[in-house]
């Protein structure tokens, strides 16, 4: 297993954003944790550091609880090639979704716990009996049985799901069962993902949260943005004020590196294009390919300066998502079928993830340059890809799925596509943006808003504790 080192951050940070009485709730609940959690450590168990919500949020919300004086550390397991296949194809059923179509049977339960049972050897040797152990998503769970053999507490957090069932859902929900049982509390981001077979007196409902001071999300100025982009070769800015510097998740300061092969087709976006973004990882149910169909298809109904540019990890970082190399490929085909005209419009981005925190900044950067950003997903467990854009008071085209539907409200804090299918809606939807400068300011406007009082780490943090608390009186 791998540890990320965390470095506490003062809550005092977060607290500055926040009215007063409710910045007075979190130090409350923050003194409460303390006296709680004193002499126990909570420890949090997923697949990856680096790629993926769960990788974004843990380590802002660690610091934050260990500012707290909380002992909270994070883990990542060791996976080989086919378990991380089955727990894809896992996470793709529970979006109900056949994934690649394999097997979710008995051989595949015979691989899973035993890379499990390796996992669980490195941990059963640190975790001690009445620590807290939050196991994070399909890839996981199943350590429930063993952290509770140490006498540890167990709480599965599953951050995907759907809102209906379907034979692939069930077929997940099967494999999962027998481990899910063995937690003491299981947290969904929405109340519709849990199964119905789930005690409602074992049910949390906590939606992610988004830190404003992470590498990440945290204010650029707009020639800081310029020089940013122009420096990693992503967009040729003309403002040359700006600084290309940035910093860290250590609170170090970096620099971005001069990029010449980040673009995996469709280079050589024009200084004053309007950018329409999706940034996600390369997978099939954020439909990639479904963007650059919609957007080529009807481009010349767009007006000239906009050009779609989708951002996704470089293929090779991601350790937990065998899918990316073939869905990347994917759109490099769709790409190759269009017009010289219509290529020069439509740009696939793989950024690197040697350095997670260039990475987030160059994230960041792309967010706030954008005109408009869609995330045009098939299914969503939350959408941070939505968050992040809201918090930089861009407007929002998504999808009405998943947990992007609590975010957004439609026509006021972003615009929701009923049916992700159908791209000529979608494409109306980004002409209208583009062409409303009075509609793009307003959505942006309201979405920050939206972010700032319902997706900060405060209530994500409060709900946490007071899940502790019922925890540990039981
Ligand atoms: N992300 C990133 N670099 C990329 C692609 C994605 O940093 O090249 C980040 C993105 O900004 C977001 C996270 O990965 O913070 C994706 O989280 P989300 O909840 O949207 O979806 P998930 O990947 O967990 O399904």
């Amino acid at each position: 297993m791998q540890e990320v080192t965390i470095e506490a951050v003062p809550l005092d940070r977060l607290a500055s954003l926040l009215e007063e009485e409710r910045a007075a709730r979190l130090g409350d609940y923050a003194e409460r944790a303390r006296v709680l959690l004193s002499g126990r450590t909570v420890w949090n168990v997923n697949a990856t550091t680096a790629g993926g919500g769960v990788a974004e949020m843990l380590p802002a919300l660690l610091a934050y609880c260990r500012g707290a004086g909380i002992e909270a550390r994070w883990l990542a397991l060791d996976g080989s090639a086919d378990f991380f296949r089955l727990t894809k194809r896992l996470h793709n059923h529970l979006h109900g979704s056949n994934g690649d179509g394999g097997q979710v049977g008995d051989d595949q339960r015979a691989i899973y716990e035993g890379v499990l049972a390796d996992n669980l050897a490195a941990l059963a040797a640190i975790v001690r009996p009445g620590d807290i152990v939050v196991l994070h998503d399909p890839q996981a769970v199943g350590l429930a049985a063993g952290m509770r053999e140490v006498g540890a507490h167990v709480v599965w957090r599953c951050h995907i799901g759907r809102d209906t069932t379907n034979v692939h859902t069930d077929a997940a929900w099967n494999f999962l069962r027998p481990y899910v049982e063995l937690s003491e509390a299981t947290i969904f981001s929405r109340r519709e993902y849990a199964p119905d077979w789930l005690s409602e007196d074992r049910l949390w409902v906590i939606p992610p949260s988004l830190d404003p001071f992470s590498t990440k999300n945290r204010e650029l100025l707009r020639p800081d943005v310029e020089a940013t982009l122009r420096v990693a070769g992503i967009v040729p800015t003309r403002d040359s004020r700006g600084s290309a510097g940035f910093v860290r998740r250590d609170g170090s300061l970096g620099t971005v590196r001069r990029h010449t092969d980040l673009f995996a087709s469709g280079g050589g976006l024009p200084p004053d294009a309007r950018i329409v973004l999706q940034v996600s990882r390369w997978d099939r149910l954020k439909d990639m390919a479904g963007v650059l169909a919609g957007i080529a298809g009807h481009l010349s109904s767009l007006p000239d300066d906009v050009h779609l540019v989708l951002v996704g990890p470089d293929t090779s970082g991601v350790s937990d998502d065998p899918e990316g190399a073939e869905v990347l490929a994917e759109c490099l085909t769709i790409w190759r079928e269009q017009p010289s005209a219509g290529q020069r419009r439509l740009h696939l981005c793989t950024l690197p993830m040697d350095d997670i925190d260039e990475n987030a900044h160059l994230v960041n950067a792309l967010q706030r340059y954008a005109a408009v950003v869609v995330q045009k997903s098939l299914a969503e467990g939350f959408g941070l890809t939505v968050t992040e854009p809201m918090w930089k008071a861009r407007p929002v085209i998504a999808s009405k799925v998943g947990g992007i539907q609590d975010q957004i409200t439609d026509g006021e804090s972003g615009l929701l596509l009923d049916d992700p299918r159908d791209l000529a809606a979608f494409a109306a939807l980004v002409l209208e943006v583009t062409q409303d400068h009075y509609l793009a300011e307003r959505l942006g406007a309201a979405a920050k808003e939206r972010v700032r009082k319902r997706f900060l780490g405060d209530r994500h943090l409060i709900q946490y504790v007071q899940l502790f608390e019922r925890l540990l009186a039981d």
